[in-house]
């Protein structure tokens, strides 16, 4: 309840609500066996160590890799593309060297490219979108040089909820030499991703937008391509042995996992795998898709709208404004009416300017979503419109 209403929680690209059995697995380490990994002999170190490598395995399974050492724990997505975008950067870029990246990015796969093009003097170039949200697939042939290091791409857009053909997209740059980074972040808890049929190098997701709690994430990498990359950030577990003088590195996935780790974090995202499990993502999907076309449907009834990202592949993730009012103050009204939606720029300001706007609000679904929520939806908004025009 919100404000004394039943809360309708249309937020869910910016962040899930938890499942039962997430909160249970967190509670349950904290209870039971909490103990700091890979460190102790003792009882409780070994079985805190045992369901966290075992959660690794769960993660592993559930996005195909070959190895469980090609799945690294991070904060989440913007962790898993600095991580890369730092190493790769300082070991591959050098001057004229370009890096790949497109119009529709949440600010964390543009920010960390940026900086690190900035400090090696290498450029930043920008595969286009058009006026539907869709990137201009032939123009990323020719954005594809020889002086092209890394193509770093969103698999879904967090605000157009643009599905890119990202199969199509890799086998293009590996044709020309070319390794990819995909933001898996709104993609892996709305559809089945297999990161071997993909073929991408590094795929980077966020637990807290799946189901599982703030604070975890992960990197996957392929094997050869996280043993060419040097550490990230220097620590305790990441060494093999450490003197004055001289360090060695611990094999994968230590290298890159400095320090204690969210093993709550860990454990509470196993658990939201295995809720998505238990339903299947393939009847996810389905329903998500139901949703957003009623959702599109009733949305018929609203004159004077402008969508922005109406791709024929989309997720359920509806971004719009109505006439001249500012997204904003909608936004405001309609959380006092009970409806959580989003407003403003969602971290993707190169977009707002493209269509030259401030915001937009945004509408975004998960499973837990239902057509009376839509309906109840519906009638604020369109009491809100009343209000404001
Ligand atoms: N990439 C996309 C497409 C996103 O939607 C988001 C978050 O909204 C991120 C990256 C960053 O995720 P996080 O804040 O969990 O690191």
């Amino acid at each position: 309840m919100v404000y004394k209403r039943p809360l309708v929680y249309f937020d869910n690209a910016a962040t899930t609500q938890k499942p039962q059995i997430v909160i249970d697995a967190i509670s349950e380490y904290y209870e039971n066996y909490n103990s700091n990994i890979h460190r102790g002999v003792h009882y409780l170190s070994q079985q805190a160590t045992d369901q966290f490598e075992q959660a690794r395995k769960t993660i592993q399974h559930y996005i195909n890799a070959k190895h469980s050492h090609e799945i690294i724990f991070t904060k989440g997505t913007t962790e898993s593309i600095n991580l890369v975008a730092q190493t790769f950067g300082m070991s591959f870029l050098n001057p004229g060297d370009e890096v790949l990246i497109s119009e529709m990015e949440h600010h964390a796969n543009i920010v960390p490219w940026k900086m690190i093009c900035d400090l090696k003097r290498a450029t930043l170039k920008v595969i286009p979108m058009n006026e539907v949200g869709e990137l201009e697939f032939d123009q990323i042939e020719r954005l594809i040089t020889s002086k092209t290091k890394i193509l770093a791409i969103t698999h879904t857009s967090n605000v157009l909820g643009t599905i890119n053909p990202i199969k199509k997209i890799i086998q293009i740059a590996h044709s020309k030499g070319v390794p990819v980074l995909v933001d898996g972040a709104q993609a892996v808890s709305h559809s089945k991703v297999d990161v071997q049929e993909l073929d991408a190098d590094f795929y980077a997701f966020s637990g807290h937008k799946m189901y599982a709690p703030m604070g975890i994430g992960v990197l996957y990498g392929k094997e050869e391509w996280l043993n060419k990359l040097p550490p990230y950030q220097g620590g305790g577990e990441m060494i093999g042995k450490v003197t004055f003088e001289e360090i060695t590195y611990n094999e994968l996935p230590f290298k890159f996992e400095a320090g204690t780790p969210n093993v709550e974090g860990v454990l509470g995202l196993e658990k939201a795998i295995q809720y998505i499990q238990s339903i299947g993502i393939e009847k996810i999907a389905n329903y998500e898709q139901g949703l957003l076309n009623y959702l599109m449907d009733r949305m018929k009834e609203i004159p004077n709208i402008h969508y922005y990202g109406l791709s024929k592949e989309k997720v359920a993730v509806l971004s719009f404004n109505v006439g001249d009012i500012h997204p904003y103050d909608l936004g405001v009204i309609l959380d006092q009416m009970g409806i959580a939606v989003r407003t403003g720029h969602h971290c993707a300001q190169p977009i707002m300017d493209k269509f030259n706007i401030p915001g937009t609000i945004r509408v975004s679904l998960a499973l837990y979503n239902t057509k009376a929520e839509i309906d109840l939806f519906m009638d604020a908004l369109k009491k809100a419109i009343t209000m404001l025009e």
